[in-house]
């Protein structure tokens, strides 16, 4: 009992879950200690303490202290038994806060490489609006464990999240970062190497989310599908805001019944690549699409395009206009 205690306060840091729990804080002195307004009482001048590396709080104002445990018994008014079982389960730990976190300091890092904005700029992304809509970011790699564990969060959580592999290292170098929000909570993060020599495409562990964006297109009758998130900003600059992304050619379950969620028509817009496989992707799926009510059109793109390299290469708004246009039933 006492070392599964022990395995769970390590697991779960206290620090890590008042942060989960949305509590904002500054750090104090060297960096161990933190301060913020206490969550069991109401105050206007920060009074609560926690020392990240004793893992204890103490509140000056109401003058409650302890660990973790403590800390959910008078929060949540559980007994010590309750509340083991309340963190057991709340440690299949929502990595929400450390990722918003992340997605801001990554927004933050654009003035200071020159390399990625003209990555953006080879890649026809040239609005300041987009990268605010967005909220894309850019991870040069090996910054961000340094930031992340000065605000106090624990190594272990970010090994856990992905964002550090087993080394210690940032595990997003020199990539284009898209969040990636499910319901309005940030459920993965997307990045795309600036590099040749690197895999192009990279996400965290776990679920990549629905399809990109839905929230601003599922009521609309017509939504354009896209296998790529640059395929997504380039129509988003040129003005079709009605367009969606599925990261891939292959829809998970939860991307296929969002599509089916209403009666809309699909226009699929997928890479008209030499081999063939985005269009026999776009069949496959126009196929399935239509055995649930769903109507399809099938977009063809100049062949070896995708949309981003069509708008890269000149094309413009009319000209995508006129495909859609002629989009195959
Ligand atoms: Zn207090």
């Amino acid at each position: 009992m006492g070392e599964d205690l022990e395995k769970l306060k390590q697991r779960l840091p206290l620090l890590d879950y008042l942060r989960q729990q949305s509590w904002s804080a500054r750090p104090v002195g060297q960096g161990t200690e933190f301060v913020g307004l206490c969550p069991l009482h109401a105050e206007t001048r920060p009074s609560f303490y926690v020392n990240a590396r004793k893992n204890l709080f103490y509140c000056h104002g109401c003058g409650q202290g302890g660990d973790l445990i403590r800390f959910v018994e008078l929060s949540q008014h559980l007994s010590f038994r309750q509340s083991l079982a309340y963190l057991e389960q709340q440690n299949a730990a929502d990595p929400g806060a450390v990722l918003e976190e992340t997605a801001a300091f990554y927004q933050r890092q654009w003035p200071h490489y020159p390399e990625a904005l003209r990555y953006l700029q080879q890649r026809g992304v040239h609005d300041a609006a987009l990268l605010q809509e967005l909220h894309m970011g850019y991870a040069p790699g090996g910054s961000l464990r340094r930031h992340l564990t000065a605000r106090g969060y624990s190594l272990d959580l970010l090994r856990r999240t992905g964002l550090v592999n087993p080394q210690g290292h940032d595990v997003f170098y020199r990539r284009v970062v898209f969040p990636c929000y499910q319901n309005g909570r940030l459920v993965n993060l997307y990045g795309r190497s600036i590099v040749a020599s690197a895999p192009p495409h990279r996400f965290l562990p776990g679920a990549k989310g629905g399809l990109y964006a839905w929230e601003q297109v599922r009521q609309s009758p017509e939504v354009i599908l896209v296998e790529g998130l640059f395929d997504y900003a380039v129509l988003w600059q040129a003005g079709f805001r009605q367009a969606t992304c599925s990261l891939g050619t292959h829809l998970t379950p939860g991307q296929f019944r969002q599509l089916c969620d209403h009666p809309r028509t699909v226009y699929l817009t997928f890479d008209v690549d030499a081999n063939g496989s985005g269009q026999q992707a776009a069949q496959a799926l126009a196929h399935r699409l239509r055995a649930q009510g769903i109507s399809t059109r099938r977009v063809l793109l100049p062949s070896g395009h995708d949309p981003n390299s069509f708008f890269v290469q000149g094309g413009d708004a009319r000209q995508f206009h006129s495909l859609l246009e002629e989009a195959l039933s």
